[in-house]
């Protein structure tokens, strides 16, 4: 991507969040961190892979507003794809609502999960030149953690992505002590895709200040607006 069109693109991030409402503190837009860039393939041929973490008969973590997080993900993705088909970037959702369609054999939670997740895995592995972004949330058993976390696969690329992403959520978010870190091998989505993948925790369900924060569109565009950016400023 062209410097000028880089400043372009940005500077129209932050007039959307302007004009949604957000809050006027958007340094993060005037000074992205960049990533290295991810390997030499440009965003012309990539596809941007948007994972809402969670849905169907898999609400994840319950904000202490009572909302699942598989909907606070939702939210936050479809506005990041808004965003991101904006820049005439090709991209793609895991899911684009909060019901899933499984098989007649998924007859337990745990088997829907599981068809789920290896279903996520074989869209990443099919799509040439993924980045894959999962959007998750945050709990803690005490109330006061709060702020960003990226998480990144021990794919090429993936620390670098994590890490712009980390600095500039924290300008966002407040919370600028933490630092990106490898993902857990738990997290079968992120241990099994071959391409560059980052897991953005965007705040703390268990805060209650951030999870009401984190259901609002202002913030949500906000958020969107800076995964959004740093990917474009990394794979340009
Ligand atoms: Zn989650």
């Amino acid at each position: 991507m062209k410097k000028a069109f880089l400043f372009r693109a940005i500077l129209a991030l932050a007039v959307v969040g302007l004009a949604a409402g957000a809050a006027t503190r958007l340094a993060y837009i005037s000074r992205p961190r960049a990533a290295a860039r991810i390997m030499s393939t440009g965003r012309n041929e990539r596809t941007l892979i948007l994972d809402p973490g969670h849905g169907g008969a898999d609400g994840g973590a319950v904000s202490v507003t009572g909302t699942y997080e598989s909907q606070i993900n939702l939210a936050i993705a479809l506005r990041c794809r808004a965003l991101a088909e904006l820049y005439g970037v090709d991209t793609v959702m895991t899911r684009e609502s909060e019901t899933l369609d499984y098989p007649e054999s998924a007859s337990t939670i745990h088997a829907k999960k599981v068809w789920d997740t290896k279903a996520r895995v074989e869209l990443v592995s099919s799509t040439p030149y993924a980045v894959l972004i999962s959007i998750h949330q945050n709990k803690y058993t005490t109330a006061s953690p709060h702020g960003s976390q990226a998480l990144y696969a021990k794919t090429e690329g993936s620390q670098e992505l994590a890490q712009a992403m980390q600095s500039n959520l924290s300008q966002v978010t407040g919370e600028s002590k933490r630092t990106a870190a490898r993902i857990g091998e738990s997290i079968y989505l992120m241990n099994h895709v071959d391409c560059p993948a980052v897991l953005v925790e965007c705040g703390f369900v268990s805060n209650v200040l951030e999870a009401k924060k984190l259901e609002e569109p202002a913030y949500q565009l906000k958020l969107a607006a800076v995964i959004v950016g740093t990917y474009l400023n990394s794979v340009c």
